[in-house]
């Protein structure tokens, strides 16, 4: 079947308001689960293939993730998808006042590639928990995850209601020139842009998870020892290729040489060697040409040595970079780490306010403060206070970017709403008529 006459087909079955009943709704996601938990050995091997993520990883990361989505909203779809009764004004008396959440239609998910599990299931989650139809367009470039993907759905849910769709770009392109009732992409600015526009054809509302340069701040108030662990397993986690993993470190002068040597203590400890069996590899060779160029070997602290048959790049951490440097003009997306230092907290937050609006951005320090001034004056979609990565764990927090690093959020229930739409319903008695509102108006009538 065409890709054109599934879109049509989700659109049909849509109409047929099945997907609006809870039960039918909380049964598919429990399909899924069990479907998750019968293939998750053969998920393990096809991320392996990909990219080398160890089981460990791929469970902690990806699948514990899709199970504890499907378990929110199996205990929380009653209470999510029930009409809301609100207040209604003076001038809507007699009346009441709800809000109906009530599901969008056919939507289009376009995944990842980093953690193509998470990125891919847990918006499809959200949209089946609203009562919608979805394709979902895995990333092509990790191949062997998006088939098993496509196997694992495709032989066990009806096209017309849920449909994994394989490809790249071409594939891409075309599915977007159809009409969803609503766009959830997880990728980079760039292509962000590229879905924003084509949706705008259609007017279907989108939400973009996208990227960018994702500040850790450390100040001499911080626990050094513990700003260095956490940031070495939040940075080298997925070997960098975490949207949300610290892009660069900005370091209080004074504590630099402290704080370096703590990094590569915990460098060390975790073993990031090539025989680790928990240390991912680069996606492809271009991310690993590409990445390879953002090193200046002449500002390597730690690290720097690289595999391209293994596409293994070891943790590398770059000392005494500037805003001018080469690896400070993109998003790193990888195991490199540079470490810019200053001597004023407030002109490295003005610094950071110059740039793009990024994704995450954390800060380290005991200083009560610093913490709000952190917390008052940087524009960034979610982040940490003594911690990194750590925030998107949490399903009651929203999940999302602001500016460049985009568009809406989800996760818990922000998901659920992201899928919905609020449909609004003013249901008035047919007495206690207020004759005021209507014509013949006179000075009177203003003046009450
Ligand atoms: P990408 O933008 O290259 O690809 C994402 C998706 O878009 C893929 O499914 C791909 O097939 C499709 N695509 C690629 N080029 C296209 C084109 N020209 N036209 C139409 N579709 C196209 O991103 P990526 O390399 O998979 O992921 C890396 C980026 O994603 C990074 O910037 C990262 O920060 C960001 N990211 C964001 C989040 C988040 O939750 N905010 C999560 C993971 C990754």
């Amino acid at each position: 079947m065409k890709i054109s006459d599934i879109v049509i087909s989700q659109r049909l079955f849509f109409n047929t308001q099945k997907t609006k009943e809870i039960n039918f709704r909380k049964n598919q996601l429990k399909k899924l689960k069990e479907l998750v938990l019968e293939n998750e050995q053969a998920l393990f091997d096809a991320i392996y293939k990909d990219f080398g993520k160890s089981k460990f990883d791929t469970f902690t990361t990806e699948i514990s993730f899709i199970l504890n989505d499907i378990d929110y909203y199996l205990k929380n779809l009653n209470s999510l998808s029930k009409p809301k009764k609100v207040r209604t004004n003076l001038a809507n008396q007699l009346g009441q006042s709800y809000i109906y959440p009530e599901p969008l239609g056919n939507v289009l998910v376009i995944g990842a590639w980093n953690y193509p599990y998470q990125l891919s299931l847990s918006p499809v989650i959200a949209a089946l928990a609203s009562g919608n139809c979805c394709i979902l367009k895995p990333s092509e470039i990790a191949e062997n995850t998006m088939k098993i993907m496509s196997k694992i759905i495709n032989d066990n849910f009806p096209a017309e209601y849920l449909f994994v769709y394989e490809g790249g770009i071409d594939e891409t392109t075309e599915l977007l020139k159809l009409k969803f009732d609503k766009i959830f992409f997880t990728g980079s600015t760039k292509v962000g842009k590229i879905v924003y526009k084509a949706a705008a054809e259609h007017l279907t509302p989108v939400t973009l998870e996208l990227g960018g340069k994702s500040p850790a701040i450390i100040t001499k108030n911080a626990n050094l020892d513990i700003a260095a662990k956490r940031i070495v397993w939040g940075k080298f986690l997925n070997a960098g290729q975490t949207c949300v993993a610290p892009d660069y470190v900005l370091i209080e002068e004074s504590v630099q040489k402290e704080f370096l040597e703590s990094l590569k203590k915990y460098i060390i400890q975790f073993n990031y060697q090539p025989n680790s069996e928990h240390y991912t590899r680069i996606i492809n060779q271009k991310n690993f040409k590409r990445l390879i160029n953002l090193i200046d070997k002449n500002k390597i602290y730690l690290g720097g040595n690289h595999d391209e048959e293994k596409l293994y790049i070891e943790p590398t951490i770059l000392n005494n970079i500037t805003w001018e440097d080469g690896v400070m003009q993109e998003e790193i997306f990888g195991p490199i780490l540079p470490i810019i230092s200053f001597n004023n907290f407030n002109s490295a937050l003005n610094q950071v306010l110059d740039l793009e609006k990024p994704l995450a951005a954390y800060l380290f320090t005991n200083n009560s403060e610093e913490k709000d001034i952190f917390t008052q004056i940087l524009f960034f979609g979610g982040g940490c206070i003594n911690d990194v990565v750590m925030h998107l764990g949490n399903e009651n927090l929203p999940f999302g970017g602001v500016g460049n690093s985009g568009i809406g959020n989800y996760h818990g229930k922000f998901g659920f709403e992201t899928f919905s739409h609020q449909k609004a319903v003013l249901q008035k008695a047919t007495w206690g008529e207020p004759n005021i509102k209507y014509p013949p108006y006179s000075e009177s009538k203003l003046s009450w």
